[in-house]
């Protein structure tokens, strides 16, 4: 078969952790493609706001700043969360945390996910050792024993020495290797959408935990709060179909008019919520990363947090061979990424599914004893300094 161009990694799948572990990879030389379906780059129109936005922690935003794209996202605009309230529905269980107390400025900022890839494929688009290719699709891919041959839509076929599945949590490179994933569907959907509050945002994150799921108003830019408002597929149904007063008197009521009452800017949009793994993270010169091997429940926002440590653990190991002249897709080398990653996402996702279930008891038993659990930990500097630092990914 004539292949088009040969490079030593092909990325499909340029969303924030596709192109994260792009950058890791071409900035130490190493000839990289990059292919998205969609196009990143697209401009889009003034004053809209991405109803996809990620609380990245300060290690997240610590390695965007060692790539330098953090200059570029926060001129595009980012919002930097100081403080996190949490309060529960039943008794008066609650939670606030501020970073000051641990020590820090910040615990993470929030930032629209297409702001986040942009500021990284401009960069991308600076380093000579990588090509980026938009709106083209991965079709199908061969590997064997000497390199992998891509075939991408448009009739154009590459090849590679590794083939990398950064292709999100319905991955065609994933279902093309037969890799199973595991998991179950929550039955639950993700309200999202962009509101003006009437008070300041205080640069805090707010949650509380309602009987149907978690409602969690994030500080965006611009003193707007992004919302991501879970609830059965039944009810996130319904609240999409609600008018804009209605709706955001819905809102205000669902949060107790913390923030007073709410203007809805633009469009809201919903995502059915599943958990999801992969036991399997590489075959023959094929490896997998970020949602493509776990999808997680955004209560805690860790799913994008989690691919980016997927992306420097393999940039890592590949680079070590690299330096070393040997196989950088060598299972040997691939299996390295695989166990060290492993471990953290599983404990992630229980973790996130544990809190899940237990915010989501409605046994009276179980919401007392959560209740009376969060007094305890908010009267304890030490315990909640711990869940700062967890927060912010450190
Ligand atoms: C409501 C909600 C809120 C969330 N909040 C947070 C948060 O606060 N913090 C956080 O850390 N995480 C959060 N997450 C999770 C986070 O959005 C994901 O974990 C993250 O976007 C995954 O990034 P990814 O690059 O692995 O995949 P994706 O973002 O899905 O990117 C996959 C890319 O692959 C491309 N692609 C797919 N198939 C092909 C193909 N065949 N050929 C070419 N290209 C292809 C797509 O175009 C896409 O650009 C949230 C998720 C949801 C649903």
């Amino acid at each position: 078969m004539i292949k088009d161009k040969e490079y030593q990694v092909a990325i499909v799948g340029g969303g924030m952790v596709g192109a994260t572990i792009a950058c890791l990879l071409a900035e130490q030389e190493v000839q990289v493609a990059l292919i998205d379906a969609g196009d990143p780059m697209a401009s889009w129109p003034k004053k809209t706001y991405d109803l996809r936005v990620s609380a990245l922690t300060l290690a997240s935003i610590n390695l965007f700043k060692s790539l330098g794209v953090w200059g570029s996202i926060e001129a595009l605009g980012e919002q930097a969360v100081q403080k996190m309230f949490v309060w529960d529905h039943f008794g008066s269980g609650e939670l606030d945390i501020d970073s000051a107390d641990a020590g820090e400025m910040q615990m993470g900022s929030v930032v629209e996910n297409r702001i986040t890839v942009l500021a990284l494929w401009e960069k991308l688009q600076q380093i000579k050792s990588c090509d980026v290719f938009t709106s083209v699709q991965l079709e199908g891919f061969e590997a064997g024993d000497d390199g992998v041959t891509i075939s991408l839509s448009g009739g154009t076929t590459i090849a590679a020495a590794l083939l990398v599945g950064a292709d999100g949590s319905n991955s065609k490179i994933r279902q093309i290797s037969s890799i199973d994933d595991y998991g179950w569907d929550y039955k639950q959907k993700a309200l999202v959408a962009t509101v003006r509050p009437e008070k300041p945002h205080q640069n805090t994150a707010w949650q509380r935990f309602l009987p149907e799921g978690p409602l969690a108003l994030l500080p965006l830019r611009d003193g707007l709060i992004s919302i991501v408002w879970t609830s059965t597929t039944e009810t996130t149904e319904a609240n999409l179909k609600l008018d804009e007063t209605s709706f955001c008197d819905a809102l205000a009521e669902a949060s107790e008019q913390q923030l007073g009452n709410f203007k809805l800017l633009g469009a809201r949009g919903a995502f059915p919520l599943k958990l999801q793994f992969s036991p399997e993270y590489t075959q023959q010169r094929m490896v997998l990363i970020g949602d493509a091997i776990h999808t997680i429940h955004p209560l805690a926002g860790q799913g994008a947090n989690l691919g980016l440590k997927d992306a420097i653990a393999l940039a890592e190991v590949v680079l070590q061979a690299h330096e070393k002249g040997r196989d950088i897709a060598s299972q040997q080398v691939l299996r390295r990424y695989e166990r060290q990653r492993k471990g953290d996402n599983l404990l992630m996702m229980g973790l996130m599914d544990g809190f899940k279930r237990l915010f989501g008891a409605d046994d009276m038993l179980v919401q007392f004893a959560r209740s009376s659990g969060m007094g305890v930990v908010n009267s304890s500097t030490l315990i909640k300094n711990q869940i700062c630092k967890y927060a912010m990914g450190l």
